[in-house]
């Protein structure tokens, strides 16, 4: 049973209880990070507790804890993890209060932190790629806000799931955002495209990376806001996030992705991406 915690305690999840009139119950009022962990070294901690930080300020909830509060109770969630690698799961919601919209007058935040099993993406979506289909953006306009809110998204995935895909990926005013889960990157001509962070979509920490590794290995890349036509016509399609990593989409829509098979830009991120990753595995500091 893994050790969770929840304000201020330590405890087993089946004991870990919330009162039903708290916020994040009621309205989804809260905020949320996952943060990789690998051999148990947290991978990116200060750029998740920042975007934490953007999101608390989103919602204008102050934060309950300084970032070496934070790291504590990371800390404390990876060492009593029964897995090495982990997603450490943390939520803050605007806690309990009357069922009024408006913000209590009296604000006793909720926090929670709980390890969650991070299996590495399965050789054999790395080597193959994924099937996605694409839907209109139905989310509000604060996509940057990582909020519990996820109904939008949480319908949105269910569609690829019917199809029996991995991702949605998603069109607002006929432009690429992101997939309801994951951020978005297209290959043309060689060149790397990614769509602009606006209010529309969130800012991934793993987009982050793939475009400091793309800098740093000299691959050309663009960001820019793409059509959801060079979408259709792309010759690679990459779909990231911090529990998927980077993979390749070779199906939109029942269609063949360029010739169908993870492209050489991919095949070369990939790389990039595993050797960087193992640096942070060894604890060393990034390169
Ligand atoms: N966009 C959305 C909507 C997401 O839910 C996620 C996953 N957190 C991402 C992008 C990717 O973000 P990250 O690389 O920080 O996991």
């Amino acid at each position: 049973m893994p050790t969770v915690h929840l304000n201020g305690q330590f405890l087993p999840l089946e004991e870990a209880r919330v009162p039903v009139m708290d916020r994040g119950f009621l309205f989804g009022d809260g905020v949320y990070e996952v943060i990789p962990v690998y051999d148990r070294q947290p991978f990116r901690l200060e750029e998740h507790l920042s975007r934490l930080q953007d999101s608390l300020d989103g919602i204008r909830l102050a934060n309950p804890h300084s970032v070496a509060e934070w790291t504590a109770l990371i800390e404390r969630i990876v060492r009593d993890a029964e897995w090495e690698d982990v997603g450490v799961y943390l939520q803050v919601t605007r806690g309990p209060g009357p069922r009024d919209h408006a913000f209590p007058r009296e604000v006793r935040p909720t926090v929670f932190l709980m390890p969650l099993e991070l299996p590495a993406p399965p050789a054999e979506l790395v080597a193959n790629g994924v099937a996605a289909i694409t839907a209109e953006d139905i989310r509000w306009s604060r996509c940057d806000i990582k909020a519990t809110a996820l109904l939008a998204n949480v319908l949105l995935r269910q569609l690829s799931v019917d199809a029996g895909c991995a991702e949605t990926l998603l069109i607002r005013d006929g432009q690429l955002m992101e997939g309801s889960a994951s951020s978005v990157f297209l290959v043309k001509d060689g060149v790397i495209l990614a769509p602009p962070k606006t209010r529309l979509i969130l800012p991934g920490i793993t987009y982050d990376v793939a475009l400091e590794l793309a800098g740093r290995e000299g691959l050309p890349y663009r960001v820019r806001p793409i059509a959801e036509a060079e979408l259709r016509a792309a010759d690679e399609i990459w779909i990231t996030s911090s529990t998927k990593e980077i993979l390749a989409v070779t199906r939109l829509d029942g269609q063949p992705v360029g010739d169908g098979r993870p492209g050489p830009l991919y095949r070369r991120m990939i790389a990039l991406y595993q050797a960087y990753k193992h640096t942070v595995m060894r604890g060393n500091p990034a390169p």
